[in-house]
């Protein structure tokens, strides 16, 4: 079980799979924004909501993001999500640069690559449980025979196999989570954007979605999990915080970078 006490995980062993040199290691990177700032305008207010972020992500790497309310996590998220486009700077997603991606060309790589969870879970009400999970399936066109094994491996990975047939109200809010996190995976995506996760659970709940979120940064996912509880988030390989739409801090493991 996870507490306060428990060790943050260990950088020391170099990951298996990153690269030496430094052409290779450019390849291991995931995600790279590169003088990314976000600027929301209304009728009357323009908001910074970031500013000029620079910051990569590698391959299978598990970040935390933590800032106090209104920092830009939320929409630092969206934007490695590809659901919002930066008002200036740039952005590659797994090598590939998303300034010209058109919409449809974004909505693509959201459904086969990204996977998202959510605070409050954001279940469909009137779908069961497996068809919840199979909807990103749906968005990617797999065939039904394939579809159908794929949510009963996800169901089976989030332990909700017997809860199938059941609607979201029928659950508790852990339950209810673990669907969600199970709807995320379902699609295999190589990105799994947790946006404070277990921030509606308790602590037991909260300490369960964890595991799941790590068992799955240990099958070869990369990880960018917003929360608000340090004992989670340092059970990430980096933490980076934000103040004002800005990184003022970066925490790898077991020390402080900046
Ligand atoms: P956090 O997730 O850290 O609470 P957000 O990313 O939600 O922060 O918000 C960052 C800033 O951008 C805040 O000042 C917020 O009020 C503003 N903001 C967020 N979304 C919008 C929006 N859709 N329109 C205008 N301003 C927004």
């Amino acid at each position: 079980m996870m507490t306060d006490s428990s060790p943050a995980r260990s950088l020391q062993a170099p990951a298996p799979d990153v690269p030496q040199n430094a052409a290779a290691c450019a390849s291991a990177e995931a995600l790279a924004l590169r003088d990314v700032s976000l600027v929301y305008s209304t009728d009357k207010i323009e908001t910074l909501a970031l500013d000029n972020i620079h910051m990569s992500v590698r391959r299978g790497e598990f970040v935390a993001i933590e800032g106090p309310s209104g920092s830009g996590k939320t929409t630092l998220l969206s934007v490695l999500g590809l659901l919002d486009a930066p008002t200036s700077g740039s952005y590659h997603f797994f090598g590939e640069a998303t300034e010209r991606l058109a919409r449809r060309e974004r909505a693509r790589r959201r459904s086969q690559r990204i996977g998202f969870i959510f605070q409050d879970f954001n279940l469909i009400g009137d779908l069961s449980v497996a068809e919840n999970v199979e909807l990103p399936l749906s968005y990617a066109r797999v065939a039904a025979s394939e579809r159908r094994e794929r949510v009963a491996q996800a169901l089976g990975i989030v332990g909700m196999t017997h809860r199938a047939d059941h609607f979201p109200s029928q659950l508790s809010g852990g339950q209810q989570q673990r669907v969600a996190v199970a709807r995320a995976v379902v699609a295999e995506p190589s990105l799994l954007l947790a946006d404070e996760p277990t921030g509606n659970l308790d602590s037991r709940n909260g300490e369960a979605i964890m595991e799941l979120l790590l068992a799955l940064h240990a099958r070869g996912t990369t990880v960018c999990m917003v929360s608000h509880n340090p004992a989670f988030s340092r059970l990430a390989q980096r933490v980076l915080y934000l103040s004002d739409g800005q990184i003022t801090k970066e925490t790898i493991a077991d020390g402080v970078r900046r």
